[in-house]
This record gives C-alpha cells, sequence and structure tokens, in this order.
C-alpha cells in the first residue's frame, strides 16, 4: 500500500505518529493509499523548521521572490496532466475539471509575479516640518493554510501563493482525503527555486489542525471547509491571538425571472447544479423560477438533460460530465438526504439515487436528482447537500425570490438569469451575498478580484486572493521620520496636530 507522508523543509518525510487515513479511488471504491496523519510534535518541528527558514526569505527582494512564481507557473503548466491525472484519481472529478482546479489555482500564482507592485507602501513626504512618513507591508512570519477536498489544487494556491509572494513561510495543512497533489505542488515550488522550508505541507486531521490553532510562533490561518469547523477554527484561531480568515459552506440560489433565456437559464442549472457531481461551494442548489408559467417550463427543460447527463470515471473520456462523489460517506449522506426530502414532502422528479454502473459497483456514484416543490421549511432546502441534488423553490413574483437567499444562512454566492437590466441591478445591490452572476450561474471572481462568501460563509475580515491575499498575509508598519536639521529645542508635551 502506498504510504503519504509530510513534505517538510523541502523533503519528502514519513509519519511518526502511526496514525493513517485510508484515500479512496472513488471511482472504484478501492482504497489506494493511506495518508499520515501529524501529532502535535511533528506538527512542532515542521513550524520550527519554517521558523527558521523566513527571515531570509522575507530579506531576499520581492522581485526574486516573484520570479520563483513565474517559474512556478511554467512548471504547472508542464505537469499539467500529471497533476489533473493524481487530482482525478483521488477527488474522482473528470480531467478537463481537474485541469480546472490547477489553472484557477496557477492564475493566483500568475496574480502574485506583481508582488513587488502589491506590496509598495505609501510615502509622504513632509507630512510635517521636515518629517516624511511611510508605510510598508511586512509579512506576518510564520503562516498557516487548511483547506478542504473539493479543491485540492486550486484552494492551497489561493493561499500559499500570496503569503509566500509577501515573505511568509508557510504550513500547508491540505485535506485528508486527496492529498497527492498538495505534495506535488510544494515539489514544484523548490523545483521553482524556492528555498526549503518555505513551504510545508503537512498531512493531518483534527489533531494537526489544533496544534496549529494553538500554536504561538503561527500569525495568521486561513481556512476553507464546512460552516461548522470554518467557526469551530475561526473561534479557537482568534482566541489564541491570530488573525483568521475562514470560508464555509453555501447554499446558491439561481433566480430565473420570467423574461429570461429559459434555454440559456436551464443549460446554466445544468452545469452548475451537477458539475463536480454538485461539490463545489459555489454549485447552483436552489433554483427559484417567479411565476408558475416560469417553473413548469424550467422543469420540463431540466428533466430530459439530467436524465441524459453522463457520469463516469474520469478515465471514461472527457464527454463525462461528472463523477463520483468523493467518499462512501458522502453518498450515504446525499441519499440520506434525497430521502429526508421525500419524506418532508417536495417533489422527486428526477431519482438518481439507484445509478451504477458496470464494471464500477464499488464506486461512489449517483445520478442527478431533481426536487421540485421544495419549502423553506425543509432540511433539504436549509442543508448543503453537496452533492448532484437540486432543488426547486417556486417563488410567485421577484420580491420573494429575493427574499429567499436573503433570508439564508448562508452567502456565498447567486445569480439572476433575467433581460432586464433594472431588475438585475435592483438584484446586484440588495442582495447580502459575497458574489453575485447576472446571467453568470457560477460568479467565481478571478486571481486579481477577491473570492469570499458573506453571513454564515465567511468567518474573519478579508477575502481570498486579489489584494486581499496580500492583505491578509502581511501587516503595515508606518514610519514617522524626521532628521536632525529638523528637530527643534525641547521638550514637547502635548500631542502634535497639523493645526
Ligand atoms: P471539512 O470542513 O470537512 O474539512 C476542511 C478542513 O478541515 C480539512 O483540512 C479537514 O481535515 C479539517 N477538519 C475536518 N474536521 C475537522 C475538525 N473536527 N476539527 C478541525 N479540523 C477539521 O470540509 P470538506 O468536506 O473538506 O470540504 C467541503 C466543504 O468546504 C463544503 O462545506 C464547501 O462548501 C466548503 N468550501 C467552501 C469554500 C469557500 O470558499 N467558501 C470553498 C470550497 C469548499
Amino acid at each position: 500500500m502506498q504510504k503519504i507522508g509530510h513534505f517538510i523543509g523541502g523533503k519528502h518525510v514519513d509519519g511518526t505518529s502511526g496514525r493513517f487515513a485510508d484515500v479512496y479511488n472513488p471511482a472504484t471504491g478501492e482504497v489506494q493509499a493511506q495518508v499520515a496523519l501529524a501529532s502535535q510534535q511533528e506538527m512542532d518541528a515542521a513550524i520550527a523548521n519554517a521558523a527558521a527558514a523566513q527571515p531570509a526569505w522575507a530579506a531576499t527582494n520581492p522581485q526574486r521572490r516573484a520570479r520563483v512564481m513565474m517559474k512556478f507557473v511554467d512548471l504547472l503548466n508542464r505537469d499539467m496532466d500529471k497533476l489533473a491525472e493524481a487530482l482525478s484519481r483521488e477527488h474522482g472529478k473528470t480531467l478537463p475539471d481537474a485541469k480546472g482546479d490547477v489553472i484557477r489555482g496557477l492564475e493566483v500564482a500568475e496574480f502574485c509575479i506583481g508582488a513587488p507592485h502589491l506590496l509598495k507602501g505609501e510615502f509622504s513626504e513632509g507630512a510635517g516640518p521636515g518629517i516624511d512618513m511611510y508605510s510598508m507591508r511586512q509579512p506576518l512570519g510564520v503562516v498557516a493554510g487548511i483547506t478542504p477536498f473539493n479543491f485540492p489544487a486550486m484552494i492551497p494556491m489561493w493561499k500559499f501563493c500570496p503569503a509566500i509572494a509577501a515573505g511568509n513561510a508557510f504550513i500547508l495543512k491540505p485535506s485528508e482525503r486527496d492529498p497527492s497533489v498538495p505534495i506535488m505542488l510544494a515539489e514544484l515550488m523548490i523545483e521553482a527555486g524556492l528555498p526549503a522550508g518555505i513551504l510545508n505541507v503537512v498531512n493531518g486531521d483534527k489533531s494537526a489542525v489544533d496544534a496549529i490553532l494553538d500554536d504561538e510562533t503561527i500569525q495568521a490561518v486561513g481556512f476553507v471547509g464546512s460552516t461548522p469547523i470554518a467557526q469551530y477554527v475561526y473561534s479557537r484561531a482568534t482566541a489564541s491571538g491570530k488573525r483568521a480568515q475562514c470560508f464555509g459552506g453555501a447554499k446558491n440560489h439561481m433566480i430565473i425571472m420570467p423574461d429570461a433565456d429559459m434555454d440559456q437559464a436551464a443549460d446554466a442549472l445544468i452545469g452548475a447544479g451537477y458539475g463536480a457531481a454538485g461539490e463545489r461551494c459555489m454549485a447552483v442548489s436552489v433554483a427559484v423560477p417567479v411565476g408558475e408559467s416560469t417553473a413548469d417550463a424550467l422543469i420540463e427543460k431540466l428533466t430530459p438533460k439530467i436524465e441524459a447527463l453522463k457520469i463516469g470515471p474520469y478515465t471514461a473520456g472527457n464527454d463525462v460530465d461528472f463523477g463520483p462523489l468523493v467518499t462512501r460517506e458522502a453518498l450515504a449522506r446525499v441519499k440520506g438526504l434525497v430521502e429526508q426530502g421525500i419524506k418532508e414532502g417536495a417533489k422527486l422528479v428526477v431519482d438518481g439515487r439507484d445509478f451504477s454502473m458496470q464494471g464500477y459497483e464499488d464506486g461512489f456514484f449517483m445520478g442527478g436528482c431533481l426536487f421540485d416543490n421544495v419549502t423553506r421549511d425543509m432540511d433539504i432546502y436549509k442543508t448543503e447537500i453537496f452533492g448532484p441534488v437540486l432543488s426547486v423553490v417556486r417563488a410567485k413574483d421577484y420580491e420573494e425570490a429575493l427574499d429567499l437567499p436573503m433570508s439564508h444562512e448562508y452567502g456565498n454566492g447567486t445569480a439572476i438569469f433575467t433581460r432586464d437590466g433594472d431588475t438585475a441591478r435592483d438584484f446586484a445591490s440588495r442582495i447580502n451575498i459575497g458574489m453575485v452572476g447576472i446571467n453568470v450561474p457560477i460568479p467565481v471572481p478571478l486571481a486579481y478580484h477577491t473570492f469570499g462568501g458573506w453571513k454564515k460563509s465567511g468567518f474573519g475580515d478579508l477575502n481570498q486572493h486579489g489584494s486581499d491575499g496580500f492583505k491578509f498575509y502581511t501587516r503595515t508598519k508606518t514610519v514617522t521620520s524626521r532628521w536632525p536639521s529638523g528637530l527643534k529645542d525641547g521638550a514637547e508635551f502635548s500631542i502634535p496636530t497639523m493645526k
């Protein structure tokens, strides 16, 4: 059995805790590797190593640090097929989607090549008599990222690229379900010229996370995962004085106005609802058609498209629409929620629970499901299902439709499909959700903008990547300077003002 350890100080390191977790091939249901779960002592050693390497890296000028990112981008492109294959093998998503996962991270690395510009401070000449004032953004020291299973390439890169380009040393604790790609990324960073010890990948579960949260050297924690863990990480990290930004789960609504192009809206819902088997924090899981005739037309268009979805292993070719769920537990949980929806009185229009594929009977596959007549009191409406299940909640008018995502506890993404500019503008302005699409079902901002949800989808300050990524992993120091020729005689007892 293949054993996956850690990557510390620029080298592969075996786990010594004696604890391991199984890593599955979700398409076959087989255990394909075992990943080491770090103990507190192993995490402490990795942090000490990072702390020793960080000052020299911070002292390396930002243009040289940026060149490492430049080379890293080249290497990601060189190894794209290899990375995508490793990613699909452990996660289950299709190869084109796995490449998208790598490329969305690569784009953040590209953005970080601009670190010298992004880290430039501010300068005020003559802020007072003979006084100049300047501010600079300095790295925090050793910082950490804790990431989920569903984007094992993109989300680690959202975290470590800005942190490292800004001069920090980084401890990455990726998901234990698909740990291979994060280690491959760390190997590529070393090949790109990153000094050993600046990027460390420590695999593990709750013990490793708690060791990060309680450690006194680590200055900041960026987390992405489910909401209960995001909230836990945020409270414990901030209680020990760290900077924290923790992004959680979602329930993304797409409103379909009566004037929308129904074919476009249905296609958008199919891709956004079922792509990656619905295991995306920006997946659309609730469709809100406005008016009964819009709802009927939408259901009529969606039903045959869902029944025709191509489901299969990543090895079955690029025209597969989506693959298996990540684990047997995830599959059982999603099927259980579908059962719950039926019990609650929602109408299951398409039932994909019995999907099975010859030769892959033990894989974690299920077909697409479609619920109609879902109401806001149902568990399937309140809960993030994180599977290939779309719920239709019918709204009588725009105000009722708008109120659904506004009142939901999650606030990650949302979309509206309409041809009416006034309605779209009103929606974008009033909605209390972090990322909004207008005729765009999955409005994931590009690398030079920032990504972040509101309400229970995000805890803490600042978003991920873009300029916020640099702000989160740096702090501002402001210097006020006056040279001897500007000094006046005598002590000053009252606070200087510009009066
Ligand atoms: P998860 O919360 O189970 O795990 C996330 C991380 O937390 C992993 O590294 C895991 O090892 C660790 N962890 C798990 N249980 C823990 C515990 N009890 N104590 C401490 N650490 C623990 O999430 P997941 O299943 O890997 O990912 C799916 C979730 O992530 C979904 O809810 C999805 O919406 C969310 N997500 C959010 C975003 C976003 O930007 N808002 C992006 C991607 C995924």
